[in-house]
Formats: C-alpha cells, structure tokens, sequence
C-alpha cells in the first residue's frame, strides 16, 4: 500500500512561503494573535512518470513541474495608467473540507492527521463490490451553508459519477454533483477593510455542489523532491466530504476576492461545518481571472491560479496576475493570454504557468448508480434554518447599529468566539465601547503573547463585564485594571475578588478620606486637585 504508486519524480518540497501582511485582508483579531505558517508546497518535476498524465481530464490533475518562462520573468508590474483602462473579472471556486467524524460514503474517519492509509476500508480505497452509503451529516452541513449563503435550495439533488484517472482514485471516479448541485444562486455579502477605503460588496454565488475528497500523493525522501526515488499514496482523505462553492465571476481585484475567500471561511465556521484552515488545505480556493479594456462587455481569456494556502497570498497572485494580463495587451500581445492553470510562487513572488487547457475535459458524467438521490423535507430544511447562528453579517450590522466604528465591527465580527464572548460581555451588562477597547486592546494582546485563543483564557465574560464597571464607577484605575485583568485571564475568578484579594481598592473609603482630608487641610497640597485626581493619585499607592 504505502508504495503503491511509485514513480521517478522529483519536487522541491518544502518552499518557503514569505509571509506578508502588508497587504493582510483585515486587521483581524485573529491575524493579530498568531501568524500560522503556511504548510509547504510543492511541484513534482516534469521528468515525473505521472506527468504523462498530464491529459487526463480531471478536477485532480496531475502535478507537472512549474515552466518558468522568460516572458514571465520580463513581465512586471504594468503601470498605474495602463492598470487603469482595464477591468479584471475574477471568480472562485471553492473546495471546503467538512468537519463530519466519519467519510461522505463510509465510516472511515475523515480526522487530519493521522498516520498515512490508517483511516481507510474497501469502500475509500475503491475496491470492487462495495456500496456507498451517504453521510446524513453532509447533506446537514451542506444545508447548512446554502442556507448560510441564502441560496436557492434543491430538494431533490442528486449524485453524479465524474471519471478521470490519477493515482490518488483508485475508484477512477469521484462522486460528485454535476447538472443538478444542491444550492443554486446565492450571495456574500462582504465590508471591505476600512485601511483599504472600505466599501460594501455583495457576491453572487453560482452554485453549491457536496462531493467526495481524492487521496493524497507523498513524495517521498529528503527535503527535496528532486532525487526521491518514489512517492507514495495517502488514501485517508479519500472519501472525506467536501462542498464545492462556486463564485459568479463578480469580483473585480485581488482585495476584492480575498475578502469574499475570508468571508466563506467565516461563514464555514459560523455555521460549524468546517475549520475552513487553508493551511491544512481545509479550504482551498481555485481563481479565474481574466481582464478586459473597462466597457467591453466581452470576457478575455481567463486564467486560472492554484496552490494559493493564504489570503494575503491570493491577493498578491491575483495582483501579479492583473498586471501580467494588462501588460500583454500592453505590448499589443493579448494573444499570449492563453488558457491555462499557473501556480502562485511565493518565493518569486509571481505566478508562473503550470499547464496549458488543450480543451474542456469530458469527465463523462453520469448519475452514480450506486446512490439514491438526495430527497430532503421541507421540514428538515426549516429545522437547520431555525437553528442557525446569527451570520457574520448580520452581526457586522448589529455592530454598526450599536455604534460601534467599522474598524472595530470588522475585528469583533472577524472571528466567531471573540464575537460570542463580546455579547457575553454585553449581556452581563459590560458598556459596549468600552467591552471592544478590552478585547481588542489588552486581552488581544495578551492572546497574542501566549499564543492562545479566547477560548482557552479564564477569563469569563461575567468577570471583563465586572471589571469595567468598576472602572467605569471609580472603584479601581484603569491601570490597576489591567493588573487585575492579566490575572482573569490566567486564573479566572471574579474581579470584584481579585481586587479586595490584593487590595487594589482604589480610594477605599478610610483611606480616600484621609487623603481628601489632607487635601483640605494641607498647605502643600494645591486645592484645585479634584477628587478625580486625588483618586488617580492614591492609585499610585
Ligand atoms: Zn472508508
């Protein structure tokens, strides 16, 4: 099993990704918390045997070593003057990994991680005689985001057989959904960073469809491909479940179709179907851009870009991809757009052709004999609708009804669980600007450092809402806030606890007399101190 499909192939593993945030999606709490390596990429060489494979139709296809052309390398950024005759058209194809326990069509478990071919049976290695049995829990997360998306609903759907050959589907086919997908027309609606001149976008989506993931191919030996003898095949994402979410081809720049990636990451955990983490290739975003002169009705030529595991990256390769395009039909060359997949190289920093799209691929679909189709209730469908949570945004607009700037709506609404804890805090009765200082200044800060998330801090919302109102009523400083919240977040407890425990009382009556006493009684103590500063004064000690 673990050699079953040897080959002579070699590939530079293990690329180093550049990490930029100059031009990060959203300053998010997220982003300001940790900065996660993307996981390594890699091309296998062209002398690869599997490269023979190259025209097989195929949503998998094989990996052909990166060509790197001179014209590539010559072509750089085409001028702001050019750049603006044009309008580029891009839309996005989705795959999104779902967080079942088990397989779409078996028990097998779809866990990331675990040792090569251990989460495997018959049915995922596509040995002859077995029969798929769809997961219920894929139809419910996929309900669950079409929904999400406020898409057309299918109530009877079906499953579709699409053949191609790679040695990671020993069945030759996926099982898929072709003419008939589950959701059709919905949207996305997304608020573009303030730092980025802001805005509001709504994207169309085409169509949401559930398929079966492809096993993985490893290649093997060294840091490098180049000089392993074989690669070898995982099979235990064959069989995981996906959602392919297909765009409209609505987004017009590299920010545009980076915010609408994070807003369908959002939504996947919103919603909990998925951790949609690129990195672990939970979530992995196919782009198509063409450009056309602005006015012209007619699409160019479109190109598609892969092995992209961040937004930033995306936004980048896109970028690089517009200017490419316009600088062609710059030099009067817009022949040499041609149809393509190019790869995003992050060393380089541009993206560079990968195969060229001889023609459509015939996958040959037909219904999947195997599998009944996909009949859902009316009620079944309004039962997820009830139980959905409040979208990304909906609560954006909560947020800005609230009062809340947009720089500050964007970072709460960012991230699921900071959200949640926010209205937890509001609920308890914490004040809402200040509750959004707190989290997005020092707890941030303090998960930041520790490299936690909110989730894994002590700190109760109860506790952050107690915190400031005794702020807010002269109880304690602010800096003695602080103090008080470094130790909610390591050890929990109440506020009100923490400050008679340490005797951080602030003005405690006895002592606030005496000193307001002095005040009135010294010479040297000048009588314009307002109570306010004497307080801010005995804070110090
Ligand atoms: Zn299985």
């Amino acid at each position: 099993m673990a050699e079953l499909a040897r080959c002579l192939c070699s590939l530079p593993a293990n690329f180093k990704a550049r990490h930029s945030w100059h031009a990060v999606t959203r300053l998010s709490l997220s982003s300001l918390l940790k900065l996660r390596s993307p996981s390594s990429s890699c091309f296998s060489s062209g002398s690869c045997l599997l490269s023979t494979l190259s025209a097989a139709p195929g949503g998998r296809q094989p990996k052909v070593r990166a060509q790197v052309s001179t014209t590539d390398i010559r072509r750089t950024i085409a001028d702001d003057a050019l750049l603006q005759q044009f309008e580029a058209v891009i839309g996005i194809e989705t795959h999104v990994q779902l967080s079942t326990a088990t397989k779409a069509f078996c028990s097998c478990p779809s866990r990331y991680g675990a040792d090569p071919n251990a989460n495997i049976c018959p049915i995922c290695m596509g040995l002859p005689g077995c029969l798929p049995v769809l997961n219920v829990k894929v139809v419910e997360c996929a309900v669950k985001l079409g929904l999400a998306l406020g898409a057309d609903i299918t109530l009877n759907s079906k499953f579709d057989r699409k053949q191609y050959f790679y040695a990671d589907l020993p069945k030759g086919y996926q099982i898929s959904q072709f003419d008939i997908p589950i959701f059709k027309n919905g949207a996305i609606d997304v608020d573009l960073p303030v730092e980025f001149g802001g805005g509001h976008r709504r994207f169309g989506i085409t169509r949401v469809h559930m398929e079966e993931d492809a096993g993985k191919l490893v290649h093997a030996g060294g840091d490098r491909l180049s000089g392993s003898p074989y690669s070898q095949v995982d099979l235990n994402r064959a069989g995981v479940p996906l959602l392919e979410v297909v765009s409209e081809p609505d987004m017009r720049s590299g920010l545009e179709a980076a915010e609408y990636a994070a807003e369908l990451q959002r939504l996947v955990r919103y919603v909990g179907i998925s951790n949609g983490n690129m990195q672990e290739g939970s979530m992995r975003c196919d782009v198509n851009i063409s450009v056309r002169k602005k006015g012209d009705e007619k699409f160019g030529t479109k190109v598609e870009i892969k092995n992209m595991n961040s937004f930033s990256a995306m936004q980048r390769a896109i970028e690089f991809e517009i200017s490419r395009q316009v600088s062609l039909h710059g030099e009067g060359q817009p022949a040499k757009i041609v149809q393509e997949t190019r790869l995003w190289e992050e060393g380089s920093q541009r993206t560079i052709t990968m195969r060229l799209k001889e023609g459509l691929a015939d996958y040959r679909y037909f219904p999947e004999p195997d599998l009944p189709e996909v009949v859902l209730e009316q009620s079944f469908v309004d039962e997820v609708r009830a139980n959905l949570p409040e979208l990304p945004e909906q609560k954006r607009r909560r947020y800005e009804g609230m009062g809340l700037s947009m720089q500050d709506v964007l970072v709460l609404a960012n991230d699921y669980d900071v959200s949640n804890f926010f209205d937890m805090v509001l609920v308890a009765g914490g004040d809402v600007k200040l509750a959004a200082n707190w989290i997005m200044g020092d707890v941030a800060a303090f998960l930041k450092n520790e490299k936690l998330t909110i989730k894994d801090v002590k700190l109760s919302p109860g506790a952050l809402a107690e915190l400031i109102s005794l702020i807010q009523d002269g109880t304690i400083s602010g800096k003695i806030g602080k103090e008080v919240l470094v130790s909610l977040l390591q050890d929990g407890g109440t506020a009100k606890n923490i400050v008679e425990a340490k005797g951080l009382l602030q003005g405690t009556p006895s002592f606030l007399a005496i000193f307001l006493d002095l005040r009135q009684s010294s010479t040297f103590l000048p009588q314009k101190f307002s109570a306010s500063a004497c307080m801010k004064f005995a804070a110090h000690y």
